[in-house]
């Protein structure tokens, strides 16, 4: 159902609504909100409200610093919780140059693209994520630390559970904004959580996260918690991943689904899945973002570190969860939730819509555990690794074609400038672990 402007305003009234935060990502994929008084709501609803592009992380040259903020009616959400009384709004936006033209730095705006090329295909894409995240203590002086005190392991139920407590209100207040909570649980390390959606389209999948990340942070903060996002926070425990569950329909129907195919899947899976594996190279700086993302895809964890996709084994790259008809779909297990939602979901779909075109063989599946593999076997099954560090994985994104067309000019440029500049300040640090290792032994 498609809302309009009376029926926004008269929400808004209703309801109290005192602010509105207009939100839009940034190319790192950083929620940022320009926040309005209920005052100002018809303005925004045309979009007359404007903000200084100049201010923000890899969005303009100062001569191109204004911008406007057109706000998608059908994402205006009232937050559960309420500010001295008084209710706050929210509404995704896409950015609009003064001239009235698309801006070429907005990552909302990318999605689009790719999702119209996927409508002249006839496909419309769906996607669930499946976000982990840690809950960790603050100290006396309210700055996070990494201990926690839960003794929760996976899907365990302990009576003292803060951060089960947290995990529950998160769910309780995304549903109250029409999240669709599939699964909410607890994960394998200490502290760790997860939450997942039902799957949906993807514009409002790549909208859902971003919001929900902020929701989980305010919710935490209100159990005296600190939420983190970040793919590895503790060694020697499981990381945080965002498998992505992804399928297309064709006319109202799983494209992925063929009951008289191999293994219930069509030849539109298995080059979805084809197109996926071939450019995961080149779309991992986009999945896997940051320099902490490589912590967590190394053996052991469940977290993927080669490049396979398998029926069942969940050290591959991508999975096939055993469903079925209309939840017929394939699982990429390397995203984290550092990745940016919209520019995420655009290369996975790129991927593998490029896999369709080019009727791309995605190979045997891989049933053996690869972890227990050595580097000859994997050799001679010809199963290659992801790449090691953000700065391989950049220097992979900056040689392919497809994500320089995916994500535009602007995008590519700025978001290979920013990881470089990102990797040549921590090249410099020395780390503990090289003092624990050489300081003594030269
Ligand atoms: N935490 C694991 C990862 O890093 C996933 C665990 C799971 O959901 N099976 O991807
Ligand atoms: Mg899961
Ligand atoms: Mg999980
Ligand atoms: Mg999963």
């Amino acid at each position: 159902a498609k809302k309009t402007k009376d029926e926004i305003l008269r929400l808004a009234e209703e309801k109290d609504v005192e602010f509105i935060r207009l939100q839009f990502v940034d190319i790192l994929g950083i929620l940022k909100n320009v926040a309005i008084t209920i005052e100002q709501l018809p303005a925004a609803l045309d979009g007359k409200i404007m903000f200084d592009g100049s201010s923000i992380e890899g969005f303009t040259r100062i001569h191109e610093s204004d911008m406007y903020l057109r706000p998608d009616y059908d994402t205006f959400v009232i937050f559960p919780w309420t500010t001295n009384g008084g209710h706050t709004a929210r509404m995704m936006c896409d950015i609009y140059t003064p001239d009235g033209e698309p801006f070429a730095g907005c990552p909302r705006g990318t999605l689009k693209n790719v999702m119209a090329e996927a409508a002249e295909m006839g496909f419309e894409m769906f996607a669930g994520p499946e976000p982990e995240f840690f809950l960790f203590e603050k100290d006396k002086a309210g700055n996070p630390t990494t201990k926690t005190h839960d003794k929760g392991g996976y899907f365990d139920l302990s009576p003292v559970d803060l951060g089960g407590d947290a995990r529950r209100d998160t769910v309780l207040a995304l549903k109250d904004m029409g999240f669709e909570v599939e699964a909410a649980h607890h994960e394998v390390a200490p502290g760790q959580h997860e939450i997942d959606f039902k799957y949906t389209d993807v514009l409002r999948t790549a909208d859902n996260i971003a919001t929900f990340k902020f929701v989980t942070k305010i919710i935490a903060m209100q159990h005296n918690l600190h939420a983190t996002f970040m793919p590895k926070p503790i060694h020697a425990e499981a990381g945080s991943g965002m498998h992505v569950n992804q399928s297309l329909f064709k006319e109202g129907e799983n494209a992925f689904y063929d009951p008289q195919g191999e293994m219930g899947l069509s030849k539109i899976a298995y080059h979805y899945i084809g197109g996926l594996l071939k450019h995961a190279k080149a779309t991992t700086a986009v999945l896997n973002p940051t320099i902490n993302s490589y912590k967590r895809l190394v053996p052991g964890y469940e977290a993927p570190v080669y490049i396979s996709w398998s029926g069942q084994n969940r050290s591959a790259l991508v999975r096939v969860p055993s469903a079925r008809g209309n939840a017929t779909r394939v699982e990429l297990r390397n995203p984290d939730p550092t990745a940016n939602p919209y520019l995420a979901l655009a290369v996975m779909l790129k991927a593998g819509l490029d896999g369709i075109k080019n009727e791309i063989d995605p190979g045997e599946q891989t049933l053996d555990n690869i972890y227990d593999m050595n580097y000859q076997q994997r050799k001679k099954r010809g199963i290659v690794s992801l790449p090691n560090n953000i700065m391989e994985a950049v220097n992979y994104l900056q040689k392919s074609q497809l994500m320089r067309e995916t994500l535009g000019e602007h995008i590519f440029e700025h978001l290979i400038e920013a990881k470089k500049i990102e990797w040549s300040v921590y090249k410099k640090q020395v780390h503990k672990w090289e003092i624990d290792q050489y300081l003594t032994t030269y």
